[in-house]
């Protein structure tokens, strides 16, 4: 595992409300949380692991994104885009076999059909669900970024697929943690000096999350989200990994970001 490299990067930020973030918190107070997505350089083929927000996105949100713009504002510039910046870390996008998405947000999917090589990786339930959302869910998806023909995709089903162990060497275990969303992935990334990585991404959006002191203010199921949470904590406690949440703006900063990497 030592010439693998994790790199973190980030899509620009989003301008909201705590209440959007954390459950019936905030009394309408803003709140800004960043955007961040990660890059595994790996022997056996790099990887992207989402993709934060879509460049279009950055000029035209509301275009783009429709409704759920006029909630969630992307802040972001023209070159934070995530093909740009991989370009900053040495990678053009024929570099890159896999698209990782932890789920399909619209602050998620901006990597997807920008890599001409790459596999898609995916739960199957969370693709469905995306075709598929319900009412208050729908804007949580924007089909400009999934809806795409001739792309490559490998779908995962649920419980089947938990704990799987992506390249065989222990690198990267893809962990099912449903709740935030219907097919929501979590990650543990193992490497050889800086040690295990667990990135919750949105199972757990900030560290009030991960303490449980918040709900999501956007989720399918509370109980699975609770569930997840606890099934994160129980990998962190075995393994000693370093937790990083999905959007936290206090902690995001204490980590080493793009072009500098941890291996
Ligand atoms: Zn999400």
């Amino acid at each position: 595992m030592s010439d693998i490299r994790l790199y973190m990067l980030q899509t620009g930020s989003v301008q909201c409300k705590v209440h959007n973030i954390k459950m019936n918190q905030g009394d309408g107070a803003p709140y800004e949380i960043p955007v961040p997505f990660y890059v595994l350089k790996h022997p056996k083929g790099n990887m992207i692991i989402d993709g934060g927000t879509a460049i279009e996105a950055a000029t035209d949100p509301r275009g783009y994104w429709g409704a759920a713009a006029d909630v969630y504002h992307p802040v972001m510039a023209p070159d934070e885009g995530c093909v740009a910046q991989l370009r900053k870390i040495g990678l053009e996008p024929e570099d890159i076999r896999y698209v990782m998405q932890s789920h399909l947000h619209i602050d998620h999917s901006g990597s997807v059909g920008r890599f001409p090589n790459a596999t898609h990786v995916v739960q199957r339930a969370e693709y469905e669900y995306a075709f598929t959302p319900d009412w208050y869910a729908a804007p949580g998806y924007c089909r400009n970024d999934f809806d795409r023909p001739g792309l490559k995709w490998q779908f995962l089903d649920g419980d089947h697929t938990d704990r799987l162990d992506f390249y065989g060497d222990g690198s990267l275990i893809v962990l099912f943690t449903p709740g935030h969303s219907p097919g929501h992935q979590s990650f543990l990334v193992n490497l050889a000096t800086a040690g295990p990585f667990l990135l919750t991404v949105d199972a757990a959006y900030t560290l009030d999350h991960w303490n449980e002191k918040a709900l999501p203010g956007f989720l399918s199921s509370a109980v699975d989200t609770v569930r997840s949470v606890q099934k994160l904590h129980a990998i962190a406690n075995q393994t000693g990994a370093q937790v990083v949440t999905g959007h936290d703006p206090d902690a995001w900063p204490t980590f080493k970001t793009a072009p500098q990497w941890y291996e």
